[in-house]
């Protein structure tokens, strides 16, 4: 597609003066990037093929390409198959993906995924994996299993400023007209029909795949959400706003540019519960998810090799050869192993894979990434609230671009608001992907900052006095943005069976990006190579033709 650059670049340029003079002239708070160096993985781009020789030849039985939580689930699952002998190999310096975490002296954060609704039953693997890392006690199978309390955020939840006063909640409820509060009325009970359906399956299931995807059902996947809110008469202004603060917030994208299906399966799928919490609690840490990256990376140990850039995989007679460079010492490393679990993004894989069917490139050099950034703000003293509900975990502006901020102390026991980091997300919209990536890529951590501060200006105009610095993450390719059509498209149909030998574990292969997708596609990759090595069928329950 083309598109005039200059006119994109300059439409989502805006920022106010201000924003473009330098910290040291303003008095700003120190500023700098943090989390994954996109550098790291644009030498792909560059790696000629086998430029040296090997300095290394090693051999396993399976090759594990990205350490996030799809290829860190897949080791757990090889391993509890019986199947040690297997290596993941992870470009970054850390593992984890976009399910990092950082830290400072305040607190630890997330660099990525910051939270884990309740699991749905059908995301039985997943609890079992909790029940593995010590965060669920008892049966994981149980209706309501029991979650480290440490685990379940602690009340207040979530808040959204509207009208400069703080309500509980992120729904904006408070102060609807009648025919605004009957729309949200109608909103629900529509999502509510789907989740109420009866039926051999779910209209909506976690993982994705476990959902009764009947002609009715892909019917959804043929218009946006935007185009089905209209056509159920669901078109006032803060029932809008919630319904794309929710799609910006899981899909990075507008509901507009969502699959209804998506759209729906958002609100109509999470079912999980747990013993003496509310069903909406969500799981969360100062870190994130990455307390589950960080435990899976542990259980695998120096099976997980960080710095490990895979930049050519092809199939031999014996299965497959990858060529590795050790991305620190520069070493080149081949790897032969009898089958490989792809479980980085799939756009990757159409660059490194050699026999890659041409439908399934094609596909994986389509998928739109939706860029995201966040920024850790360490403050040393708590800034006034405007009225009403208190600090929550997740604080959300109403009508502002970016997302909000979550509070990385908020589960700890002391009441103390202060000193505290909070962690600020902005998915950017506005602009085709690659323009987007690229002005982001061209950015400095100081404009990040300065947008961060002027975006929660209507919760804090007098923020700047309490903050020491300010950290910038990118992630240039954060999420794929699941348009219509995703769900239905062949190839990735074909992603999700993978083929003899090569399986695909990463959340793409589900079309969009939650850590439950990444999980169960870690399993079922997992289950289907270990039932191949075994000569054995796989487990029916784990693995997904969709
Ligand atoms: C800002 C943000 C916030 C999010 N918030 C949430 C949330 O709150 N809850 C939630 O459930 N989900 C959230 N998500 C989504 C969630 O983080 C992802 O769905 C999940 O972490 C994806 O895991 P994955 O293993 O599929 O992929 P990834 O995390 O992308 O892991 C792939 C790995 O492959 C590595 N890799 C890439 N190329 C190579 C190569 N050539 N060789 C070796 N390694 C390679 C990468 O470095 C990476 O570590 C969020 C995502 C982002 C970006």
């Amino acid at each position: 597609m083309k598109v005039d650059r200059r006119r994109w670049l300059g439409a989502i340029g805006a920022l106010p003066l201000a924003a473009c003079m330098s910290s040291r002239e303003s008095g700003f708070p120190a500023t700098g990037w943090i989390g994954a160096d996109p550098t790291i993985g644009h030498r792909l781009r560059t790696a000629p093929p086998d430029s040296q020789e090997a300095a290394e030849r090693l051999a396993t039985d399976v090759l594990i390409v990205g350490g996030g939580i799809g290829g860190l689930s897949a080791g757990w699952w090889l391993e509890r198959a019986g199947l040690g002998d297997f290596l993941v190999a992870e470009i970054q310096p850390t593992a984890g993906g976009n399910a990092r975490g950082g830290g400072n002296e305040i607190s630890r954060f997330p660099l990525g995924a910051h939270y884990l609704p309740l699991p749905t039953r059908e995301s039985f693997t997943l609890r079992r994996l909790l029940a593995d890392l010590g965060a669920l006690k008892g049966d994981p199978d149980g209706l309501r299993p029991r979650y480290e309390e440490r685990l379940l955020c602690a009340a207040p939840q979530e808040r959204l400023l509207r009208h400069g006063h703080w309500q509980e909640g992120v729904i904006p409820d408070a102060g609807l007209s009648k025919s605004e509060r009957e729309e949200f009325s109608h909103f629900f009970a529509l999502v509510g029909g789907y989740r109420n359906r009866s039926g051999t399956r779910k209209a909506f299931a976690l993982p994705m795949a476990c959902s009764r995807l009947d002609d009715e059902m892909r019917h959804l996947d043929t218009k946006t959400f935007g185009d089905w809110l209209r056509e159920n008469g669901l078109t006032c202004a803060p029932l809008r706003w919630y319904v794309d603060y929710a799609c910006r917030d899981d899909f990075g994208t507008p509901a507009d540019a969502v699959s209804a299906w998506a759209g729906l399966h958002y609100f109509a799928s999470r079912d999980g519960m747990a013993e003496g919490a509310a069903n909406d609690v969500v799981l969360t840490a100062p870190e994130g998810n990455a307390w589950i990256t960080e435990g899976l990376a542990q259980r695998l140990g120096p099976r997980v090799r960080c710095g490990w850039m895979v930049r050519r995989l092809t199939r031999t007679r014996s299965g497959f050869e990858a060529s590795i460079d050790d991305v620190g010492s520069g070493r080149s490393i081949v790897c032969a192993a009898k089958a490989v679990i792809w479980a980085a993004p799939l756009f990757i894989a159409a660059r490194v894979i050699e026999q890659l069917p041409d439908l399934a490139r094609a596909h994986a050099t389509q998928i739109d990434y939706a860029p995201w950034v966040m920024a850790q703000l360490t403050l040393e003293s708590a800034p006034p609230e405007r009225p009403g509900a208190e600090r929550a975990w997740d604080n959300v502006v109403y009508g502002a671009r970016s997302l909000g901020y979550v509070v990385a102390t908020h589960q700890r026991l002391s009441a103390a608001q202060a000193p505290t980091v909070w962690t600020w997300y902005h998915a950017l919209t506005g602009a085709p992907s690659p323009i987007l990536r690229q002005q982001l890529l061209a950015s400095t951590p100081e404009y990040w900052a300065r947008f961060a501060i002027e975006e929660l200006a209507p919760a804090y105009p007098e923020l700047l006095p309490h903050v020491q610095r300010i950290d910038c993450i990118r992630h240039g390719h954060a999420m794929a943005r699941p348009r219509p059509g995703f769900l239905t498209a062949p190839a990735r149909h074909w992603f999700a069976q993978g083929v003899a030998g090569l399986q695909f574990a990463h959340a793409d292969v589900s079309g969009f990006s939650v850590c439950e997708e990444a999980h169960a596609r870690g399993v079922a990759a997992a289950e289907r190579i270990a039932a191949r090595l075994r000569g054995r069928m796989p487990d029916p329950s784990v693995i997904y033709s969709v």
